[in-house]
C-alpha cells in the first residue's frame, strides 16, 4: 500500500486522480481543496483520509460540521496545506492551480515524499529552488503535465547528453482556426472551451492563450535541465501526440496516447512500474491523420515570452506567472481583452527586469514570493492604464 497525499483534490486533476486512487492500492493521508467543501468533505469520507483541509479559512467551519464524528481530522488556510503536504507520505500529487501550489511543493520534497507535480507553476517560479531540495531531501519529483510525462518516458534508458531536441504539441486552443483581428473580442467563455482536453477553467483559457505552452516550456527547461533552444512547440490539432524528443542520431521518439489525464496521472502514481489503467485506447486508423503546424508568434505571443523568461532566468518565471496569473483574473473579470493579457505580461516584465533585487543568484521561498507580489501589483497598474485608454 502508498501512503498519498493529494492537493488539490476537487479540481480537474484532484478528480482524475481521485478516480484512479479509488480503484485500490492506497492509503490516503491528506486530501486538500478550496471553496467545493461539501465534494472535500464527501471525498475524504470515501477515502477514508487522515486529514482534509480546505486552503480558506472562511471555509473551517463548513468543513468541520460536515466531517464531524468521521474520525477525519480538520484544518484550513495556507499553511494547513503546507503542513499536510509535510504529512509522512510516499507519494505527495500537487494538483493545486498557481503559484499558491509552490509551499506545499517544497514541504513535499523537503519531507522527502516522490513529488507527482502537476502544479506546473512550482517549476516556472522556483525551479531551480524545487530541484535542489528535492535533491538535497532525496525526494524524487515525477511530471503529471501530459507533455513532461510524454517526454519523461521518452527518456527511460537513454542519456540526456544524448538529447537534441524535446518537442512539445499544443492543440492550439480554442481560437486555433479564428481571424487574428477576432482575438480582441473574444470572451471568457468562448476562451474556456478546449477543441480536446477537459481541465479546469484557467488551464483552458491559458491553452486558448499558449500561456500555458508558454509555462510548459520553461517547465520542461527546468524539469529536464534542457536549454531553451532545444525546447520546441509544434502545433498538433489531434493531439494525439503529447511530445517528441530528437536524439543525436536523428532519431525521434514520440508518445502517443488519448488526451485523458489519467494517462500522465497513472504513470505518476504507478512508477517506476506501469499498470493497466482505465483509459480510451488511440485508434489511429479511426484518427485517420496527424497534422501538425509550426505555431505562429503574432497569435501566440505568449510563447515567445517564455523564451525571454529563460534568457533572463533568476526570478523572472516567478514574475511571468505572477503577471499571468493578474492578467487572467482581469480578462475573467472582462476589465481586459484576451490580447491585452500578453501585452500586460511583457509591460510586467519590462518594468521588473530592471529591479536589482531579481537578479540575485540565490532563489529562496522568500525572495520568490516577494518578485510574485511586485509583479501582481505591477500587472493590476498594467491593467489600469489598458482599462483607462479603451475606456
Ligand atoms: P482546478 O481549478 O480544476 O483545481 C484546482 C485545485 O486547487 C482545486 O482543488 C482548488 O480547490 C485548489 N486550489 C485553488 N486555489 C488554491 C489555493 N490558493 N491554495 C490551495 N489550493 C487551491 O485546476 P486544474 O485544472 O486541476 O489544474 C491544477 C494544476 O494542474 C495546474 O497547475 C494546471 O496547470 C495543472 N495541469 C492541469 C491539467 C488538467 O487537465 N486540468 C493538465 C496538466 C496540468
Ligand atoms: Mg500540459
Amino acid at each position: 500500500m502508498k501512503r498519498i497525499s493529494l492537493l488539490g483534490s476537487t479540481g480537474s486533476i484532484g478528480e482524475s486522480a481521485m478516480d484512479l486512487i479509488g480503484r485500490g492500492g492506497f492509503e490516503v493521508v491528506a486530501l486538500t481543496g478550496g471553496r467545493n467543501v461539501a465534494r472535500l468533505a464527501s471525498q475524504a469520507v470515501a477515502l477514508k483520509a487522515d486529514l482534509a483541509v480546505t486552503c480558506f479559512t472562511e471555509c473551517y467551519q463548513e468543513l468541520a460540521a460536515r466531517l464531524k464524528g468521521s474520525g477525519v481530522t480538520v484544518a484550513a488556510g495556507a499553511d494547513a496545506v503546507a503542513q499536510a503536504a509535510a504529512r509522512p507520505a510516499d507519494l505527495v500529487v500537487n494538483g493545486i492551480v498557481g503559484a499558491a501550489g509552490l509551499r506545499p511543493s517544497l514541504a513535499a520534497v523537503k519531507a522527502g515524499a516522490t513529488l507527482a507535480l502537476a502544479n506546473k507553476e512550482s517549476l516556472v517560479c522556483a525551479g531551480p529552488l524545487l530541484m535542489a531540495t528535492a535533491r538535497e531531501a532525496g525526494a524524487t519529483v515525477l511530471p503529471v503535465d501530459s507533455e513532461h510525462s510524454a517526454v519523461f518516458q521518452a527518456l527511460v534508458g537513454e542519456e540526456m547528453s544524448a538529447v537534441e531536441r524535446v518537442v512539445i504539441t499544443a492543440s492550439g486552443g480554442a481560437f486555433r482556426d479564428w481571424p487574428l483581428a477576432a482575438l480582441e473580442e473574444a470572451t471568457p467563455e468562448q476562451a474556456a472551451t478546449h477543441p480536446n482536453w477537459e481541465m479546469g477553467q484557467r488551464i483552458t483559457i491559458d491553452s486558448a492563450s499558449m500561456f500555458n505552452k508558454a509555462l510548459e516550456v520553461i517547465e520542461a527547461h527546468e524539469f529536464f535541465g534542457i536549454a531553451p533552444e532545444r525546447i520546441e512547440v509544434l502545433i498538433h490539432p489531434q493531439s494525439a501526440v503529447h511530445a517528441l524528443v530528437g536524439f543525436c542520431d536523428g532519431a525521434m521518439m514520440a508518445h502517443l496516447g488519448a488526451p485523458d489525464m489519467r494517462h500522465a496521472i497513472g504513470y505518476a502514481l504507478n512508477w517506476p512500474a506501469r499498470a493497466p489503467l482505465p483509459v480510451e485506447r488511440l485508434d489511429l486508423a479511426a484518427l485517420g491523420r496527424l497534422d501538425f503546424a509550426a505555431p505562429d508568434p503574432a497569435r501566440y505571443p505568449a510563447l515567445g515570452l517564455a523564451y525571454e523568461v529563460m534568457a533572463a532566468g533568476g526570478l523572472m518565471g516567478a514574475v511571468f506567472n505572477a503577471a499571468k496569473e493578474a492578467a487572467l483574473d482581469g480578462f475573467i473579470a472582462r476589465r481586459i481583452g484576451f490580447t491585452d493579457m500578453a501585452r500586460v505580461v511583457e509591460a510586467t516584465m519590462g518594468r521588473m527586469a530592471s529591479q536589482t533585487s531579481l537578479n540575485n543568484d540565490m532563489m529562496t521561498l522568500d525572495n520568490v514570493l516577494q518578485a510574485d507580489q511586485m509583479a501582481r501589483e505591477l500587472a493590476r497598474e498594467a491593467m489600469a492604464k489598458t482599462q483607462e485608454a479603451t475606456g
